[in-house]
C-alpha cells in the first residue's frame, strides 16, 4: 500500500513546478514524484553512509526557497 502526500511548498528540481510533488512511502521504500514532469527520486539513501564518497550529492531540496 503505497501513501502519498503533496508537499506544500515543494518545487520539482526537475521541471521547477510549484506543489506538484508528492512524497510516496510504502513499507520499505520513500520516494517522491512531480505530477507534473514525471521526476521519480528516491528518499530512503541513508544520507550519512560511513564511505559517503557523494558527499556532494544533496539528496532532495523540498524546502520553499523564499
Ligand atoms: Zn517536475
Amino acid at each position: 500500500m503505497v501513501k502519498r502526500q503533496f508537499i506544500a511548498g515543494a518545487t520539482c528540481p526537475g521541471c521547477g513546478a510549484m506543489d506538484r510533488i508528492q512524497r510516496c512511502s510504502d513499507d520499505d521504500s520513500t520516494w517522491m514524484e512531480c505530477v507534473a514532469c514525471g521526476l521519480v527520486r528516491d528518499l530512503d539513501q541513508p544520507p550519512a553512509a560511513a564511505d559517503a564518497t557523494d558527499a556532494n550529492e544533496q539528496t532532495v531540496t523540498l524546502k520553499p526557497r523564499r
